[in-house]
């Protein structure tokens, strides 16, 4: 004990320190129980992908995260910080607005504002949340439309864009507040499957830079290629997880293999 107490301080206790933890997270709606006791620790530069059936409760966990639904019980942290911290009223505002700064969340639907264009889409949150001036976020904007691949359709407007382009401009848009991590779920499900792979490419350079990342996904070559852990879910509970190859290629729980067995 002693030794950790004396220890110099030279990052040890920060870069342990998981991202993502959530500890026995449960939520009900109404009689039924979506999360029955999640357990979930994501490490700064993990890859995570999440998979399981429809209606295991993979987007009520990722909104959980993100505080998009409150927890019935237990805990979400993010960077050492508690989420649904125990707080109320005013300050809990405060509080979350500033911790949903650092989780970009990237929809099926990609929830672009039609009247605006892809520039000032993905400026309009840094501009008015992080104070900077307009230049600089234009520069960080254009940066970011660049990585996408999309640096030529700053001034179009939603609507003319393919529902691939759409995507990548809510993923720039995400990127623009520098999120510590970045949540997805099931970005390409509603995409034509030949639109599929440019948006996929934006995540597998996003894991290359090392960003943290929990994937939603029924993708599972995509999920096999991106992530170091696969988690599969099925009625509210974590069923397994580990690294992909072994849940691929050597499910333990007969529900795993049921599924997979659809998907392979
Ligand atoms: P998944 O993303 O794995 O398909 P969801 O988390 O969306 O699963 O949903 C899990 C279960 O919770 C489903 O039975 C769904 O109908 C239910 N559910 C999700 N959100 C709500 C809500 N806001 N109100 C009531 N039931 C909900
Ligand atoms: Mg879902």
């Amino acid at each position: 004990m002693s030794d950790t107490m004396t220890r110099p301080a030279t990052g040890g206790g920060k870069a342990t320190r998981p991202m993502i933890e959530v500890k026995d997270a449960h939520k009900s709606f109404g009689a039924i129980e979506v999360l029955k006791g999640i357990d979930l620790s994501v490490e700064r530069g993990q890859i995570v992908a999440i998979i399981g059936p429809s209606g295991s409760g993979k987007s009520t966990l990722l909104r959980s995260i993100n505080h998009l639904e409150s927890l019935d019980r237990g805990e979400i942290w993010l960077d050492g910080v508690q989420v649904n911290a125990p707080l109320t009223g005013k300050a809990f505002e405060r509080h979350i607005n500033a911790v949903r700064q650092r989780m970009g969340m990237v929809f099926q639907h990609f929830n672009l504002f039609p009247h605006l264009t892809v520039m000032e889409n993905v400026t309009l949150a840094p501009r008015l949340l992080q104070g900077l001036s307009g230049e600089a976020v234009r520069a960080r904007a254009e940066k970011l439309l660049d990585k996408v691949g999309l640096a030529d359709k700053a001034e179009a407007y939603p609507s003319r864009l393919s529902g691939g382009q759409k995507q990548r401009v809510a993923i720039a848009r995400a990127l623009a507040m520098e999120p510590k991590v970045m949540l997805f779920d099931e970005a390409t499900s509603a995409l034509d499957p030949e639109l599929v792979d440019e948006v996929n490419l934006v995540m597998k350079q996003l894991a290359q830079e090392h960003m943290t990342m929990l994937i939603v996904t029924h993708e599972m070559r995509f999920a096999g290629e991106v992530a170091d852990r696969v988690l599969f879910m099925d009625g509210g509970v974590v069923v397994e997880e580990g690294p992909p190859d072994r849940i691929f290629t050597a499910p333990k729980a007969e529900r795993t293999r049921a599924f997979l067995r659809k998907y392979l």
